[in-house]
């Protein structure tokens, strides 16, 4: 069994805990979180051990009736591997305390790149991470652009990419984001930082990428243009992005013709908190004309990340290869049904 402690209990470390807790090869050392709210509530209640990130919290905790197993330092300790979730920027500030135990880390997208030796999707590049002592799985929208890039890239060749990334504003829970009224270019420079961030995954391939953030907090939206080396047909496009697990095409027929579709449909099929871990592609927005693909498709930022999230434990542990990574934290998770 893989230990594995998460750092940090907040929209994502929540997530990959519950996920980490259904592995049949990983189990939950305990969780830390800086607020004793309602999620550390909802920690003890599922059954975690809670730590403090320092002992001035560790008070805190306990004035709240929140019993406390130790702070983070332990927990890092007695972890096989950490999840770092906590916010972006306070990663890096951790990151000594995992060098200093020799623990290795998963860091989030919202860190700098230069945190770790690698990046990680598994769809593109697990291999790289296999042994290593820490990764970052990149960020929700990168993680959408790469599960769908790299099948087109392995079984046509990608030339080239142009992504529009219509940005949800906020979480549901963040009420201080926005915008509430307005259509913002986010940010107004082209291109946005997506591109970059996609290199360090998918190195070969040609992206530009330009963010606009509108008033919303479901999901993100990419409106995609893929020129392709060759000419294949609509229907071999979709034969080929409907062979991915972590892809699901969505049909108007279904009545899934938007963001807010997709989630109530994934509320309505019982998943844990509405989450979407794959990819939604519109089918009929596949089109080809030349080498030119076009496609739609929606990535729920809150979840798309955390199926990676398992799957890079199981690299820096070595514990297995890509494929049988996947299909073990697809089946535990139930993605794809
Ligand atoms: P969040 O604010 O929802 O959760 C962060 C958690 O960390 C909170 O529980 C907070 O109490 C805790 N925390 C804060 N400081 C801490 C510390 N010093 N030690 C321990 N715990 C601490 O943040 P989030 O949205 O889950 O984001 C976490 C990371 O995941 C960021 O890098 C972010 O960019 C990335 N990410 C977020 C999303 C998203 O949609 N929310 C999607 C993909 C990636």
């Amino acid at each position: 069994m893989i230990e594995v402690g998460i750092n940090g209990y907040g929209t994502i470390g929540k997530r990959v805990a519950d996920a980490v807790d259904n592995q049949p090869d990983m189990c939950i050392v305990g969780v830390s979180k800086r607020t004793p709210d309602h999620e550390a509530d909802t920690a003890i209640d599922r059954g975690f051990e809670l730590y403090a990130p320092d002992s001035e919290t560790e008070v805190t905790f306990t004035a709240h009736d929140l019993p406390v197993a130790g702070t983070v330092e332990t927990l890092i300790a007695d972890s096989d591997i950490v999840i770092d979730a906590t916010p972006a920027g306070v990663g890096a500030e951790n990151a000594p305390r995992y060098e200093r135990t020799e623990t290795p880390v998963v860091f989030q997208g919202g860190e700098d790149a230069t945190i770790a030796p690698t990046s990680f999707c598994a769809r593109s590049n697990y291999e790289e991470t296999v042994g290593q002592t820490a990764t970052r799985v990149v960020s929700c929208n990168t993680t959408g652009l790469a599960r769908l890039l790299s099948p087109l890239d392995d079984q046509f060749g990608v030339e080239s990419v142009d992504c529009t990334l219509i940005r949800r504003g906020g979480d549901p829970t963040q009420s201080d984001r926005g915008p509430i009224n307005d259509i913002v270019p986010d940010p107004v420079t082209v291109p946005s930082h997506h591109a970059p961030d996609l290199r360090t995954v998918l190195p070969s391939v040609d992206v530009m990428t330009k963010g606009v953030t509108v008033p919303a907090t479901l999901m993100h939206l990419h409106s995609l243009t893929v020129c392709l080396d060759g000419e294949p047909t609509a229907d071999t496009v979709t034969t080929c992005l409907d062979n991915e697990s972590r892809i699901e095409l969505v049909a108007s027929a279904h009545g899934r013709d938007s963001c807010a579709d997709l989630r109530e449909s994934a509320h309505d099929r019982g998943r844990q908190r509405g989450d979407v871990w794959e990819n939604c592609v519109w089918a009929e927005s596949i089109t080809v004309d030349g080498q030119q693909l076009s496609l739609l498709q929606a990535v729920h930022q809150q979840a798309d990340v955390v199926p990676e999230n398992v799957d890079a434990i199981r690299a820096l542990a070595s514990a297995t290869d890509a494929q049988t990574s996947r299909q073990l934290t697809n089946d535990a998770l139930g993605v794809g049904l």
